[in-house]
């Protein structure tokens, strides 16, 4: 998701006559998208801010200041007397989309008012973490909302930036098109381009602080996302990954997964993240016929208990969850299935623990991603459920259930040895000493692969590659 916001970013900048650099030292303002979904992703942009120069602007968007923001109370005795002009506080009204300039008092009165008020913060000098982070360092010049994206150049305006835009081409965050250039967040990744196709989540799972961070569900049209999808396949895209929280949930997936396989020039399709029981039959069956839409489901099935899903607001047990990897199975296409383990949720018993172990073991999964429970302000779990597992079991469990991934995840690549598979060619990684160009990217199966040659090969190029080497989450093909 972070690859779609930054196009969109990008793509609002360019259209202000920014340019673009990938080099942190060479770029005069540095743009984080951040993260909240754990305390350590939180942690991770206090440090970075550290290595930036003194002389570089920092603008800070996303779900990091998006949590503050929702749930600060915005009142007189939060916001420091001595805010003045320049300490970022506008509001937007959405009759006209203008950027109007508040006082202090003006936005309480706002905030007090009605819940239907037409005027929302789209800065926030009044959201603590801002003063907290602006007082060491003085660089950040900017925190705003990622929906906000549309009209920066409005908000640039508005904080002296002298910049020239085609106003044609604000449009709202759901209808930017990052046209005619390249989509992901790599200007190496040449031929994958990400498409949104909802924002946000209404699944309120425990633990999770996305619906509190981000917001509420909003389905995009099929007909805006087909579009996007046809714009960046014009331009030179082959691969396509539609994106959100919960992907699946969009009423008309499978609609959209099949106008998309319809286009002209794409060669792959893939969506993250899915949610299990929004799985239909059909979609199964359009895995199964369609060559293009990748053989690899992701089902992030979380933990195996039942006690602990219905802890952590999961719609399934795992009696469902059985079932649906059963009609994996039964389709006559070879599909890889990868899942999400959470570990360390708080009550979670030795024979919980021990559930979830045998869903592993049982299932066999191509891979795991594991996910360390991290208490997170205003969520469920947070509120009611106290983190009461020991550290002693929890680094005993985290080890254990490591170990069981590295042995399945050998074991797995060790099978697809001597298989012909096509590779994407999208990322070079490096030329080593011994003169051999090395590119990374993924299988239609989604494994890691390592593809090294002594030729140098075009990056977009689908190859088709008799793997050599399987070892634990990456496989390698070496060219004679
Ligand atoms: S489905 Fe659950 S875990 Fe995923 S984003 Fe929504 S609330 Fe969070």
């Amino acid at each position: 998701m972070n690859y779609a916001d930054h196009a969109r970013i990008k793509s609002i900048l360019l259209n202000c006559w920014f340019s673009y650099t990938e080099e942190q030292n060479d770029a005069d303002i540095i743009i984080l998208i951040t993260c909240s979904v754990r305390q350590k992703a939180e942690d991770k942009i206090t440090w970075l801010l550290k290595d930036f120069k003194k002389t570089q602007k920092i603008w800070i968007t996303w779900c990091m200041i998006q949590h503050n923001i929702r749930n600060s109370k915005f009142s007189q005795k939060k916001i420091p007397q001595n805010l003045k002009i320049g300490n970022f506080l506008w509001t937007i009204n959405l009759d006209n989309y203008e950027i109007l300039w508040l006082t202090t008092n003006e936005i309480n009165k706002q905030n007090n008012s009605t819940k239907n008020s037409k005027i929302v913060p789209i800065n926030h000098a009044f959201n603590p973490q801002f003063f907290n982070l602006k007082e060491t360092f003085e660089n950040i010049e900017l925190f705003r909302r990622i929906d906000d994206t549309w009209f920066l150049p409005k908000i640039l305006e508005k904080i002296w930036y002298k910049i020239k835009y085609n106003s044609d081409l604000l449009n709202e965050y759901e209808k930017i098109i990052p046209e005619n250039q390249n989509t992901s967040m790599n200007i190496r990744h040449k031929k994958t381009a990400y498409v949104p196709i909802s924002t946000w989540c209404n699944q309120f799972c425990s633990y999770c602080i996305v619906p509190y961070a981000r917001g509420l569900e909003r389905n995009f049209e099929v007909e805006h996302i087909v579009n996007e999808c046809k714009v960046h396949l014009q331009n030179w895209a082959e691969e396509i990954v539609l994106l959100w929280q919960i992907v699946n949930k969009h009423p008309k997936f499978v609609e959209i997964i099949k106008e998309v396989l319809k286009l002209d020039w794409l060669k792959r399709l893939r969506y993250t993240s899915p949610y299990p029981t929004y799985y239909s039959n059909e979609l199964l069956e359009l895995h199964e016929k369609e060559e293009k839409l990748c053989p690899h489901i992701h089902i992030p099935f979380q933990s195996w208990s039942d006690q602990i899903l219905k802890a952590m607001n999961r719609w399934y047990n795992n009696q469902k969850a059985k079932e649906f990897i059963d009609n994996i199975k039964k389709l006559d296409r070879k599909i890889s299935i990868t899942t999400d383990i959470i570990v360390w949720f708080p009550n979670e018993t030795d024979e919980d623990f021990q559930q979830s172990l045998d869903l592993i073991k049982y299932w066999n999964f191509d891979m795991i991603y594991i996910g360390i429970y991290s208490p997170r302000p205003w969520t469920y779990a947070h509120k009611n459920i106290p983190d009461n597992i020991p550290y002693e079991i929890k680094h005993k469990r985290w080890k254990e259930l490591n170990n069981l991934l590295n042995k399945i995840s050998l074991k797995n690549n060790q099978k697809e040895v001597w298989k012909v598979k096509t590779v994407l060619i999208n990322d070079f990684m490096t030329k080593d000493i011994n003169w051999i160009y090395k590119y990374q990217w993924y299988t239609d199966n989604m494994k890691q692969i390592i593809v090294s040659s002594k030729k140098k090969l075009n990056i977009g190029d689908f190859i088709e590659v008799k793997i050599n080497r399987g070892v634990v989450f990456k496989l390698y093909w070496e060219a004679k």
